[in-house]
């Protein structure tokens, strides 16, 4: 899919149609805290010794073959930005 960086949508704060530059929203990297933490030492105790891992075997969330899109629209107008609804894509560029 090809996204031009500047369009005509609809602001919800102006209420009417007015040119949004569009961007890509870069995704938080998480940091690993709580590393203390009571459901961390029954994972550390679990994956000790020998045998499986039990539920820790699998990963906690599966991956799909595509990521949901998040894309976020700025009104040039009022400044606001606003998102729009994800959707599934394999290739995305810009123009
Ligand atoms: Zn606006």
């Amino acid at each position: 899919m090809k996204q031009p960086k500047k369009m005509r949508a609809l602001c919800p704060f102006c209420k009417k149609h007015t040119t949004h530059t569009v961007k890509q929203s870069k995704k938080r990297v998480r940091d690993t805290a709580h590393t203390m933490s009571q459901s961390a030492k029954r994972k550390d105790r679990h994956k000790r010794g020998y045998g499986g891992h039990g539920k820790y075997s699998k990963p906690a969330v599966s991956k799909k073959p595509s990521q949901k899109l998040d894309l976020r629209y700025k009104c040039e107008e009022c400044g606001k930005s606003h998102p729009k609804e994800g959707f599934r894509i394999r290739k995305f560029e810009q123009q």
